[in-house]
């Protein structure tokens, strides 16, 4: 393709976006496919000889849109949110217009120095403290892929700083910890590493956060047996019904326990901290306080498109000690003047995408303040749902609602009553995942189940950036009416089962 065949093929491109977008709200969310649609369509190897770019765009239209489930549908209340914005896209764009691996600062001087300057611009958002600036010269920021895989990188700095401090420690002894509500990250990280992970109880009582009790016993128990506890991971939000745990409580204990190095997981929540009215329950002060790094996606919840997940550390030589392998060929004058940063150092691979140019359109076109707006409005979007849900005699919230976050299910149901049976923990369980299926089974809307101490329950998350009060009341009649249809279907095997 030339120059100006990718013009017009590129022109052609922003219109089929822009008229996909205008026709976003009258799609499925949930792509209407079976498993195999795409494969059936497509050859089994590439064309012998190259094809027209009009045949091979139609084709994306034809063949891929359809198989594509709508993470930006004001409708999508599934998982956490997938942040799209036009501002995301062309920062993609363009950087992909000139790739370039950016593994050193020599390597292209703007890939680094726009990744420190917005890492140091998010914190300030954030109001994390100076020993996590890349100003600071000792603490500092970096864009990582997903937050699954800054867990690994924190992971290998913490055990790489344990060893340092404990040489001859058998790395079978060391143990890091993680709660029944941590997002997997926390045991796929020690999967790959080979170690331990231990995970710690939290109570329905508590909300699901980590006290500082049940750390502590758990830290003593293992260290009387002759285990090196090392790493633990707290969470501000977590997956399920976002919990955070008690950072103060957990901080203090591990004052007891200087060589654990303590992770706070914010993939999700962490964006709330822009908003000062949030800092509080998202406990940035103990987050500054007490953490050895940090971490949240500016891709889930942020505005910023997949993938952009910032991890702050208060020690980047602890990053370096752990992952600086530098062969001559990678030798330059201005790192070994120690004036730069080498990204490469800093994660797994050595190549980097350009991620922060993405970052910097999207804070420029927002602002601080139009960034806090989107937050508070998918704030208070899940607060009217919270609303509809509190006035319901059908449905109760399982869990204090998170910021944008409700999990709830049918508790009760006057056909139940009008039957004379009370619901059963199994029955009710059994009921909700058939309402669950039936909601499902629409594509309208997406939610997402899970389970909460055996209890089966839906969680339902705002976060499009689209999303508006309407289509609240639109999900709210449709589980209503899926509700209903789940109750008459339970209610009829019973009558029948009589
Ligand atoms: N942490 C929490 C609390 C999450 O909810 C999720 C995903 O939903 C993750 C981490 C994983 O994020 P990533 O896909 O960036 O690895």
């Amino acid at each position: 393709m030339d120059i100006e065949a990718f013009r017009k093929a590129g022109y052609q491109a922003i219109d089929r976006i822009c008229d996909f977008y205008y026709s976003l709200e009258q799609r499925q969310v949930v792509a209407p496919v079976q498993p195999g649609y795409l494969l059936e369509q497509l050859p089994d190897a590439p064309p012998e000889e190259g094809e027209d770019w009009e045949v091979i765009a139609d084709d994306y239209q034809k063949l891929i849109l359809p198989g594509m489930t709508f993470w930006q549908h004001p409708s999508f209340f599934a998982y956490f949110p997938t942040a799209c914005t036009f501002e995301g896209v062309l920062g993609d764009l363009y950087s992909t217009s000139t790739p370039n691996p950016g593994f050193n600062w020599t390597s292209s001087p703007a890939c680094t120095e726009l990744e420190m300057a917005m890492m140091d611009w998010c914190a300030r958002l954030f109001g994390l403290a100076e020993h996590f600036l890349n100003s600071s010269g000792t603490g500092g920021g970096v864009i990582q892929t997903t937050s699954s895989e800054l867990a690994i990188v924190v992971t290998v700095a913490a055990r790489s700083q344990y060893v340092r401090r404990h040489p001859g420690t058998h790395l079978e002894d060391l143990v890091m910890y993680v709660t029944s509500q941590t997002h997997s990250l926390g045991v796929k990280a020690s999967l790959v590493l080979g170690l331990q992970c231990r995970t710690l109880d939290v109570k329905p009582e508590d909300g699901y956060a980590l006290r500082g009790d049940t750390l502590r016993a758990a830290l003593e128990e293992d260290i009387a047996q002759g285990k090196r506890p090392f790493f633990l991971i707290g969470t501000v939000g977590t997956t399920s019904s976002g919990a955070i745990d008690c950072l103060d409580e957990v901080g203090e204990v591990l004052k007891d326990y200087p060589d654990v190095w303590f992770h706070v997981d914010a993939a999700w929540a962490g964006v709330t901290l822009a908003c000062p009215e949030y800092r509080g329950i998202a406990r940035l002060k103990d987050i500054n306080t007490y953490a050895t790094s940090v971490g949240t996606n500016l891709h889930k919840w942020g505005l910023v498109n997949f993938d952009a997940a910032l991890l702050w550390v208060k020690s980047r030589k602890d990053l370096t000690d752990a992952l600086d392998v530098t062969p001559e060929f990678l030798r330059t004058k201005q790192s070994e003047a120690g004036a730069v940063i080498d990204y490469r150092n800093w994660h797994l691979g050595l190549g980097r995408r350009f991620r922060s140019l993405k970052i910097w359109f999207v804070l420029r076109s927002y602002g601080v303040k139009g960034f806090q707006a989107y937050i508070r409005r998918c704030i208070e979007l899940n607060e009217y749902f919270v609303s509809l849900i509190k006035t319901s005699p059908t449905f109760a919230l399982v869990t204090k609602p998170s910021f944008a976050l409700s999990v709830f299910r049918i508790v009760a149901d006057p056909v139940a009553l009008s039957l004379g049976v009370s619901l059963g923990s199994d029955a009710l369980n059994d009921l909700n995942r058939t309402f669950y299926a039936h909601v499902s089974a629409r594509g309208e809307i997406l939610l997402t189940q899970t389970q909460l101490n055996g209890t089966f329950c839906v969680r339902f998350a705002v976060g499009a950036e689209r999303t508006r009060k309407e289509h609240i009341d639109k999900a709210w009649t449709l589980i209503q009416e899926e509700a209903r249809l789940a109750v008459k279907e339970w209610a009829d095997s019973i009558r029948g089962g009589r």
